[in-house]
């Protein structure tokens, strides 16, 4: 199947499991570079944690990753290390500031941040940006990756070859 792409900088994939959500998160991880930024964008649970759980194991994490929703952020040691963040229960924007962010960002790890385009002003504009959505079936979902910045948009060719298994439209389904 051809692969689906918006523009220069976006690609769609579609998965019907958690495992092939993994999967693509997985492939992805092996382009990971450090300082590299992942905003995760997408209901509560369209599978952003799902995401960052194969991502993780795709930079060889091997403890298991969970929501960090009541420490805000999570390390975990893999190839890279791994900055697990969820900002879904900051109240204020200043918390985003007492995370600590620019450190992480400088600590030559990957950092991913759960409903991170809540707060993209506050962000480098180097990320990649993946957004879930929920598709037609219970388990469908439907997966927008979107490159921003210099960093990312220079990986295009090979985040084009990573997530290929997972690509394109459904047959006769036009992307809206
Ligand atoms: P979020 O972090 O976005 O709130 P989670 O990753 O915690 O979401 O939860 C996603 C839920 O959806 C999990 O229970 C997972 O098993 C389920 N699920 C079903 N199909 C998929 C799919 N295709 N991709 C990701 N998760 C899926
Ligand atoms: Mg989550």
């Amino acid at each position: 199947m051809p692969l689906e792409r918006r523009d220069a900088a976006t690609l769609v994939a579609r998965t019907s499991s958690v495992e092939a959500t993994q999967g693509l998160a997985a492939a992805l991880a092996s382009l990971a570079l450090p300082g590299d930024l992942v905003v995760l964008a997408g209901d509560l649970g369209a599978g952003k944690t799902a995401f960052v759980q194969g991502f993780g194991r795709g930079l060889g994490v091997g403890e298991p990753i969970t929501s960090p929703t009541f420490t805000l952020v999570q390390e975990y040691v893999g190839r890279l290390p791994v900055h697990h963040v969820d900002v879904y229960r900051l109240d204020q924007l200043s918390e985003v500031v007492d995370l600590g962010l620019a450190e992480l960002l400088d600590d030559e790890g990957v950092v991913l941040i759960e409903w991170g385009d809540a707060i993209l002003p506050m962000l480098p504009a180097d990320l990649l940006e993946v957004r879930l959505t929920f598709g037609a079936a219970d388990d469908d979902r439907t997966i927008v990756l979107r490159s921003s910045g210099r960093s990312w948009l220079r990986r295009m060719a090979s985040l084009v070859e990573a997530v290929a298994p997972w690509a394109g439209a459904p047959d006769g389904v036009a992307p809206c």
